[in-house]
């Protein structure tokens, strides 16, 4: 099991309602998961959760062999370095180059000048940017900087790779893009989680679905689609 959130509930400090609410899920190895509901229904806190980056108030979560609940401060860097993450908003750095960009999540991992000289254009290659290496962001369209992002996030070889909301910046064609990309990333064996609340790129991939509803899952379906009621 890749993933495990065993009734899992998070409430914020001084919130109301539980962000997350009796969650249990099992992610398998190889998976491709979409992770849908409307905004606040609580898809990024679950994400957040299995980075680590907020711990569960109850319930256990089990990432890679990892339980968050126990692993201490210390390891937690080490276990962010196995999950490759990606973001609606990209999070570049800006005064670097897609190839720095790509090339300064290896350096944090200790790989050799050697390896990374190879490696970054090799990962260019497989997400589409041939030879853009040294375009800045700013001079990448929004797809382009996804695509950097996607090839930062995978060069590590994570086993799994978390995704909040990819493609909600992007136009529907982008969109497209970007998710035949992340389709063959996971072909390739990677474990993917995106939340979503884009009914289209659900309904065209006809995924594994988990739809959540004010923190409560409420639906857990294989090759599912996603309806929102008007
Ligand atoms: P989604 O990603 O589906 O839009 P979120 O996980 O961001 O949902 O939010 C779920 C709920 O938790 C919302 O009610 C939101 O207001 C609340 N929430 C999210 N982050 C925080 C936070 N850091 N502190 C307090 N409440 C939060």
């Amino acid at each position: 099991m890749m993933i495990s959130l065993d009734h899992v509930t998070k409430v914020y400090r001084h919130a109301e309602h539980a962000a997350v609410s009796d969650v249990s899920i099992a992610i398998d190895k190889g998976e491709f998961t979409f992770l849908v509901g409307p905004s606040g229904s609580g898809k990024s806190t679950l994400i957040r959760l299995i980075l680590r980056e907020e711990r569960a108030t109850r319930g256990r979560i089990d990432v890679l062999g990892h339980n968050l609940s126990t692993i201490s401060s210390r390891k937690v860097p080490f276990y962010r370095r196995k999950l490759g993450v990606v973001f609606q908003d990209f999070r570049l750095l800006t005064n670097k180059s897609a190839a720095e960009n790509i090339a300064f999540s290896l350096e944090v991992t200790g790989r050799s000048r050697g390896y990374i000289r190879q490696a970054v254009p090799d990962v260019l290659r497989l997400v589409g940017l041939d030879g853009l290496g040294d375009q800045m962001p700013n001079e990448l369209s929004g797809g382009e900087q996804q695509r950097v992002a996607i090839a930062r996030a995978v060069v590590t070889k994570p086993d799994l790779l978390l995704a909040d909301e990819p493609t909600g910046n992007l136009d529907p064609d982008t969109s497209r893009g970007i998710m035949t990309l992340l389709e063959r990333i996971n072909a390739g064996g990677t474990t993917v989680v995106m939340a979503t609340h884009d009914t289209d790129t659900v309904n065209r991939m006809r995924r594994r679905v988990i739809e959540l509803e004010r923190g409560r899952l409420v639906r857990d379906e294989d090759r599912a689609g996603y309806e929102v009621a008007r």
